[in-house]
């Protein structure tokens, strides 16, 4: 016999997630109630994963519970902010409890270490797709943003990027990895690790951030947008993974690593007075300079002798077409 909504909730959504304090009131009322910070700002960000536009048709439940809060701190982690409570509106096709155990658990293991209380949500019948809302806390006018870039500036990266669009092309049967690195990479698509404690380290240094969901260079590109500027980055400079380096050409590996979304790393800018802080608030092997912020509109690639790199160039242009065909999907359908 199939359970009811009310049967899911209680279930699967209201017991074993992280307790908290401030949670007055969570899963059963009519709403929420919870008590903030009277000296912090509120930060909230909602995501959506949606079945074959986020998520391939057979990602593990355990991951997709995983993925849609990762994404969701991620957003948090680029304000500079402390993740606190979610809520979950979830549409799914049917009942199937080995499915909503195994997406709960996925869920629930990330809001553990993230320390996030599920205190509502929603639950309804159609195609499967996941919306997270998340709510966390920043000190009073700390938060980082888009804008705020200056000339000069120079632009960083936290961890690596690309790898999960090279997860995404082995899922797709695009290309064909060596196991333990089809492995790594595809764990590093289902799994993004949402960078908290960089972002947060960040406030006080960094001039403007963003995570990178859609791809390094339009992702970048909003800062641009944003703060008003232009840049230079250079492609040898991009921090590439052993499993992008082994897999592919190094003009290839550029191409993933400026256009494939899905990577959850923070891009962020600082000012040259703030380098010596930066050096103090992260690991030096946790982020890396990538280029520099300039008064000129526009994002220019160059490469290591200078000379200008076109993003997609042809020679590659099957392959990348197919890779950048599946990431402007994503990014048509994405809703945010
Ligand atoms: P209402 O009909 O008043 O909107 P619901 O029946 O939708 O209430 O929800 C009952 C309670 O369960 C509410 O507290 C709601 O926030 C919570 N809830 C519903 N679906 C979920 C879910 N997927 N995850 C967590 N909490 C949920
Ligand atoms: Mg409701």
């Amino acid at each position: 016999m199939s359970i009811t909504e009310f049967d899911i909730i209680t279930n699967y959504f209201s017991k074993d997630y992280p307790k908290r304090s401030d949670v007055i009131l969570g899963v059963g009322d009519d709403a929420a109630l919870c008590t903030m910070p009277a000296d912090k700002q509120l930060v909230i960000a909602t995501d959506t994963l949606i079945e074959n536009v986020h998520f391939p048709p057979k990602t593990r439940p355990e991951d997709i519970g995983y993925k849609a809060l990762a994404v969701n701190l991620s957003d948090i982690a680029a304000m500079g902010a402390t993740p606190a409570w979610m809520t979950l509106a979830l549409t799914c096709p049917d009942t199937d409890e080995t499915w909503l155990s195994k997406f709960s658990s996925g869920l629930r293991e990330l809001a553990e270490t993230s320390q996030v209380s599920l205190i509502g949500g929603d639950t309804t019948k159609g195609s499967l797709t996941i919306t997270i809302q998340i709510i966390g806390f920043v000190n009073i006018n700390s938060a980082l943003q888009r804008r705020g870039a200056k000339p000069g500036d120079g632009i960083y990266l936290t961890g690596t990027v690309g790898d999960a669009g090279l997860g995404l092309a082995s899922i797709e049967k695009r290309l064909v990895l060596a196991r333990p690195l089809q492995k790594i990479v595809e764990m590093r698509l289902h799994r993004p690790t949402p960078r908290l404690s960089e972002g947060k380290a960040l406030c006080g240094i960094a001039s403007s951030a963003i995570d990178i969901s859609d791809g390094l260079m339009a992702d970048l590109g909003h800062i641009l947008k944003a703060s008003g500027v232009g840049a230079t980055i250079q492609v040898d400079k991009l921090p590439l993974s052993k499993a992008v380096r082994d897999s592919l050409s190094a003009e290839t590996a550029w191409n993933f690593a400026l256009s494939s979304g899905d990577d959850y790393e923070l891009c962020f800018t600082v000012p040259p007075e703030n380098e010596t802080a930066l050096k103090e608030a992260l690991p030096a092997n946790s982020y890396t300079r990538i280029g520099t912020i300039e008064r000129r509109n526009g994002l220019r690639c160059l490469d290591s002798n200078g000379r200008m790199f076109m993003p997609q160039e042809s020679g590659y242009e099957h392959f990348i077409k197919l890779n950048i065909g599946a990431n402007s999907r994503q990014r048509r359908n994405r809703t945010r």
